[in-house]
């Protein structure tokens, strides 16, 4: 039969057919077939096709799943479907098409710059560009001035392909040395595309837009550093990053969303709050708790250790490093070495070499290994507050969320086979209890996290054992229907995890809790119990945190909560303001009352006017202000301001004191 293209039922697509005799035929969403040529081109199909494909099409998808650019030729039969900026697909190419108009701003400004590569990422689209110059807010403002003239001469967007030998001479004779590098490492056979808008041309596999006009609405946002491929060892490029929309109307509204997430930002209020700084001499990824932040912390590591050993958790405290040796047994040196600080010569042999711990495990190990145990003492669950150190990399460093050293509630539970189910959901229900407490469950996904079978030197165990421990998984996780998404190649390298992802406030997402599943470790290090018919067997391992990372909850809290933390968490929980000196004694008699039923209150005894220090009060984001009078000391009472400027009026020390600890007690929230 001759191939088709049929325009796919209800939504913008296509189906055509080539007859022999290269035509094709073109069926639209309403039944209406039309004859084209072989080459008809994609643009061509969408005015066919008629409605929002004619109109709003970016890029069009065939059912193999290529993305082929409206000005890309058709010649073979499939269904096609059009994507407009309402599709991630379609944005990508508009956005991408974006990138390539910076990059010619940007050699039309500075011809000495050398391109690297310029992708549409999440929201936006970057390039990277090697050049002596330091891009600044007034060289993009100058680049984002000529983009506008490229746009406004709408130059036609046209592909072109060499053989890789020529692609290759022609990124040398343009002076690009990182396209040339791209291009060596592509196949000998391989025909290179590039795409030429007015004179500038630029290697890239597209798709793009038919012209430059096509872009209504960008922005450039901010310049950063990044090292060519990632990787440190090479050169540290600049890179440019923007965002485009189809409206002036949407990119506005993106950037007044972009402000309202930068205030909440933890680095910025955290840092502003005095929760941590960081400081370039102890290094990046390392950041000090300030008072307010260690306190919270603190809280919350009660808060925490007090609930696992409720639920049965016993306590351990262990080294901080090892001697290689140990992490050659648990695998960390073969499969995390280069994630890990290693203290000495890790070559040498014949001298001592220790590594910091980048996980608790092996150490936890010992307290099981310490004598023979029976299938009585399973489960055994283990918990310990445990610092941790990983040698991540640098421009990974992001406030609390991602440092190198860090501390977490860490545990192990070193089960019976059969106990799997039942300590697995234990380990979720806490995870769960601390998450809603600290307000933090609505923001949650849960990741179920496989290995690549196709990538197996990156784990530990064999096709099967593998298969066994995440059809297990599933079994579990199905059964108590958690709702999850599947992160391929995600695993730890013993075993598969479930994880507990948060995004922070720009929408990126991390892991903050994780519970895993390891059938391995247990044998590496000979664990063994004996069991109720007097056999020795292995026990499995559950892995797991309860409120993960500490830095990184108290960041994600202070986004959630822009600073103004429940009551129970508030590093300072109330703060008592004079009027006039006279209501002084009043009011250090009432904070050490309010101290001893245990709140954490401070005074403000300046003579300073009380409105300026209502507002110091508010923006330190204090839950309770206590205003104290003439009147108020008369009658041993406060006027009390919540910290958002609401009641409730006037109290007595005792009615308000029973208030406040009974939202301590309750943990209240919001
Ligand atoms: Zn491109
Ligand atoms: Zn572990």
């Amino acid at each position: 039969m001759e191939p088709r293209i049929k325009i796919r039922p209800g939504i913008r697509g296509g189906f055509c057919y080539p007859k022999r005799g290269g035509v094709i035929i073109i069926i639209n969403y309403e039944g209406q077939s039309f004859e084209c040529q072989k080459g008809v081109k994609v643009y061509e199909i969408a005015k066919l096709a008629g409605g929002e494909a004619a109109v709003r099409a970016l890029a069009a998808k065939t059912d193999e799943g290529f993305i082929l650019g409206m000005s890309d030729t058709l010649d073979k039969g499939g269904a096609l479907e059009f994507l407009t900026f309402d599709q991630e697909e379609g944005r990508k190419v508009y956005r991408h098409t974006a990138s390539h108009i910076l990059a010619q701003a940007v050699k039309t400004l500075y011809p000495n710059a050398k391109l690297a590569i310029g992708p549409a990422v999440e929201n936006g689209f970057y390039y990277d560009f090697d050049m002596e110059d330091t891009f600044t807010p007034e060289s993009l403002a100058a680049i984002e001035n000529e983009m506008r003239s490229i746009i406004k001469k709408n130059e036609r967007i046209v592909k072109m392909e060499l053989p890789r030998d020529e692609a290759e001479k022609a990124a040398v004779s343009w002076r690009e040395p990182y396209k040339a590098e791209l291009i060596r490492e592509l196949p000998a056979d391989a025909v290179i595309t590039f795409y030429q808008q007015g004179d500038f041309m630029d290697l890239c596999a597209g798709p793009h837009l038919q012209s430059t006009g096509r872009v209504k609405a960008f922005k450039l946002t901010h310049v950063a550093g990044a090292y060519w491929r990632g990787d440190s060892k090479n050169k540290m490029l600049q890179r440019i990053y923007g965002t485009a929309f189809e409206s002036r109307e949407a990119l506005d509204a993106y950037l007044l969303t972009v402000e309202e997430a930068k205030k909440r930002d933890h680095n910025k209020i955290g840092r502003e709050l005095e929760y941590f700084t960081t400081v370039d001499i102890i290094g990046q990824g390392l950041p000090v708790l300030m008072p307010k932040g260690a306190r919270v912390i603190q809280l919350l590591q009660r808060f925490t250790e007090d609930e696992e050993e409720r639920r049965g958790y016993l306590l351990t405290k262990t080294p901080f490093m090892a001697k290689r040796d140990l992490y050659r047994i648990s695998g960390h040196w073969d499969h995390y070495r280069d994630g890990m600080f290693i203290l000495g010569d890790a070559d040498d042999e014949a001298s001592e070499c220790y590594a910091l711990r980048p996980m608790t495990c092996p150490f936890q190990y010992q307290v099981f290994l310490n004598r023979m145990r029976s299938y009585r003492d399973l489960p055994m669950r283990l918990g310990e507050t445990a610092t941790l150190f990983r040698n991540e990399d640098s421009g990974e460093m992001h406030g609390l969320i991602r440092v190198r050293q860090f501390t977490i509630s860490e545990g192990h539970l070193i089960i019976k086979p059969d106990q799997l189910e039942e300590e697995f959901k234990g380990c979720l229900e806490l995870a769960r209890y601390m998450l809603k407490t600290v307000g933090l469950e609505e923001d949650c996904s849960y990741r179920f996290s496989k290995w690549d079978p196709k990538n197996t030197s990156k784990y530990e165990g064999t096709p099967e054992e593998w298969e066994k421990a995440e059809s297990l998984m599933a079994d579990i996780l199905d059964k108590l229907q958690v709702p999850y998404t599947v992160g391929m190649d995600e695993a730890a390298f013993y075993g598969p995890k479930l994880d507990i992802q948060v995004k922070n406030v720009y929408g990126k997402e991390d892991t903050l809790i994780t519970i895993q599943i390891d059938m391995l470790l247990a044998a590496k290090f000979g664990m063994e119990y004996v069991d109720a018919d007097g056999q020795k067997r292995r026990p499995y391992i559950i892995h797991r945190t309860s409120i993960g990372c500490y830095e990184r909850t108290l960041a994600l809290l202070l986004e959630k909560y822009a600073g103004a933390l429940p009551l129970w968490l508030s590093p300072t929980q109330v703060s008592i303001l004079t009027i006039t000196d006279r209501a002084d004694a009043w009011a250090r008699e009432a904070a050490e009352t309010l101290r001893g039923a245990g709140l954490r209150v401070q005074t403000d005894l300046r003579n300073e006017k009380i409105g300026f220090k209502i507002r110091e009060a508010q923006l330190e984001k204090i839950p309770y202000m206590l205003v104290v009078g003439d009147r108020e000391a008369e009658s041993r009472s406060f006027s009390v301001r919540g910290r958002h400027g609401e009641g409730p009026g006037v109290m007595t020390l005792e009615a308000f004191i029973q208030k406040a600890v009974c939202e301590v007690q309750e943990k209240t929230i919001g």
